[in-house]
C-alpha cells in the first residue's frame, strides 16, 4: 500500500477486506461497459458473457481444490452461501440437529440462530482449537448438518486435516453432512475439500483481492439430491441461484482465485512479515498475549491483547496515526461487545476488550509493517498511562 500524502500508513486489516489486485481490476474492467451480454442471452455478446462465467466457475473450482466447476454456485458473498448451504441442506434432509462451534462467524451462527432447530454448539480450548470429541459425540443419528470454521477470522486458527478427517467421517458414518466456512483459509493454504472429505464450503472473493458482493458455494456433487434456491426467480445457476449474475464481479472472482491459487503455494513471506511484526509487538510491549500463538494458525492474522487498555480506544488512536487494525470482527467491531471468540477461549470480557486483530495480505508491504511497530507500542503505552491498572 503506497504512503498516503499526510505520511506512510499501514493498512493491516485484511481480514475485514483486501485491496482488489491490479490484474483483477483489469480483468473486470471490461465487463462493465465494452462488453455489456447477459449470459443468458443467446446473441454474440451473450455467448461472450456466458464464455466469461464459465472461465471464472473453472477458476474457481480450482481454488476450492479438486471442485468440478458444476459443483460452484456463484453468489453476493460468503454470507449468502453460508445462508444457502444452511438453508439447501435442511431442505434435503429431514433431521434437525446441526453441530456448529462457538467460534463461528456471524454468517453461520445467525442463520443458525434464526431457525428453529436441536443445535448443538461445541466449544473451544485455550488456544482456539475445536473440542474434537465433543464434537464427535455431537454428531449422532440426528444430525443434517455439521458446519465449522476453518480458519477462524480473529485469531487465524486452523481446524487442522486431521480433525477435519475424523469429522467428515463421522458424519458420512450417520449420513450428516459437513460444511466449512473456508473464507479466511483460502489463498493462504491449498483448500483440499475433497480430500478433507467436506461435502460443502463457502467463499468470498473480497478477502482474497477481489471484489466486493461476490462469493461462491461449493457442493461435493452428489452429496444433495436438490439445492433448494434461497433466492427464487430466473434459471441461472442451474436453478440454485435466481438472478442476472453480477459478471463483472464474477470475471474478478476468477481473477482473484487464480492468483490465490499461485499465492497459496508458498505462503512463507507472508508468516515471515506477519512473525516479524508479532516478535515486534511482543519485545516492544510488555504483557503482550498473543492468542493462539503457538497453535496452527493461518499466515498473516495476529491477535493480540494488550491488558490493561481497551482496544477500541487504542484503535482509533492508531487509525489517527495511519496504522489500520480492527477489534474482533469486523462486524463485530460496531457492536461493542467484546469478541464471542475471545470469550469462547476462556478470557475474561477485559482480556477479550483489550485485544487488537491485526491482519496482513500477500500485497502487506515490509514498510507497513515497519510503521505499526513504530506507532503500536507508543499507543498502548500512552493508553496504559492515563487508564493504570
Ligand atoms: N466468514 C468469515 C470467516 C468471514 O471472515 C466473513 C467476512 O467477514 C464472512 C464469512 C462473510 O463474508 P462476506 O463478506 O462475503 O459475506
Amino acid at each position: 500500500m503506497p504512503p498516503s500524502a499526510a505520511g506512510p500508513s499501514a493498512y493491516l486489516d485484511n481480514n475485514a477486506t483486501t485491496p482488489v489486485a491490479e490484474e483483477v481490476l483489469v480483468a473486470m474492467l471490461p465487463w462493465f461497459r465494452d462488453e455489456p451480454g447477459n449470459p443468458s442471452s443467446l446473441h454474440a455478446s451473450g455467448e461472450r458473457a456466458n464464455a466469461a462465467l464459465a472461465a471464472a466457475r473453472t477458476k474457481v473450482a480450482r481454488l476450492f481444490g479438486a471442485g468440478r466447476p458444476a459443483e460452484v454456485t456463484f453468489t453476493s458473498g460468503a454470507t449468502e452461501a453460508t445462508n444457502l448451504a444452511i438453508h439447501a441442506v435442511l431442505q434435503a434432509d429431514p433431521r434437525r440437529r446441526v453441530v456448529t462451534s462457538a467460534v463461528e462467524h456471524p454468517a453461520t451462527s445467525e442463520c443458525l440462530g434464526a431457525l428453529d432447530l436441536d443445535l448443538v454448539t461445541v466449544g473451544v480450548d485455550g488456544a482456539g482449537g475445536l473440542l474434537l470429541d465433543d464434537a464427535l459425540a455431537a454428531i449422532d443419528e440426528q444430525t443434517a448438518l455439521c458446519t465449522l470454521i476453518l480458519a477462524n477470522n480473529e485469531t487465524g486458527r486452523l481446524l487442522e486435516p486431521r480433525a477435519l478427517t475424523a469429522l467428515a467421517a463421522r458424519c458420512r458414518e450417520v449420513g450428516a453432512r459437513l460444511h466449512l466456512d473456508a473464507v479466511q483459509a483460502a489463498g493462504k493454504l491449498p483448500l483440499e475439500l475433497a480430500a478433507w472429505g467436506a461435502d460443502l464450503a463457502s467463499l468470498s472473493a473480497h478477502k482474497l483481492h477481489g471484489p466486493k458482493g461476490v462469493g461462491a458455494l461449493w457442493v461435493r456433487e452428489g452429496c444433495l439430491g436438490e439445492v433448494a434456491p434461497l433466492l427464487r426467480g430466473g434459471p441461472q445457476e442451474r436453478g440454485r441461484r435466481a438472478g442476472t449474475e453480477n459478471l463483472p464481479g464474477i470475471v474478478g472472482f476468477g481473477a482473484a482465485a487464480e492468483l490465490a491459487c499461485r499465492r497459496c503455494a508458498d505462503p512463507s513471506e507472508l508468516r515471515e512479515l506477519r512473525d516479524r511484526l508479532e516478535a515486534g509487538i511482543l519485545a516492544a510491549v510488555p504483557d503482550a498475549v498473543v492468542a493462539a500463538a503457538g497453535a496452527p494458525r493461518v499466515a498473516g492474522t495476529s491477535c493480540i491483547e494488550f491488558h490493561g487498555i481497551d482496544g477500541e480506544a487504542a484503535l482509533l488512536m492508531l487509525s489517527h496515526l495511519g496504522v489500520e487494525v480492527s477489534t474482533g470482527s469486523a462486524c463485530g467491531s460496531s457492536h461493542h461487545a467484546p469478541s464471542h471468540v475471545l470469550l469462547a477461549m476462556g478470557r475474561s470480557e477485559a482480556e477479550a476488550a483489550s485485544s487488537l486483530r491485526l491482519s496482513l495480505s500477500h500485497e502487506t508491504s515490509a514498510e507497513e509493517v515497519d510503521h505499526c511497530l513504530a506507532t503500536l507500542p507508543g499507543v498502548i503505552s500512552a493508553l496504559r498511562s492515563l487508564a493504570p491498572r
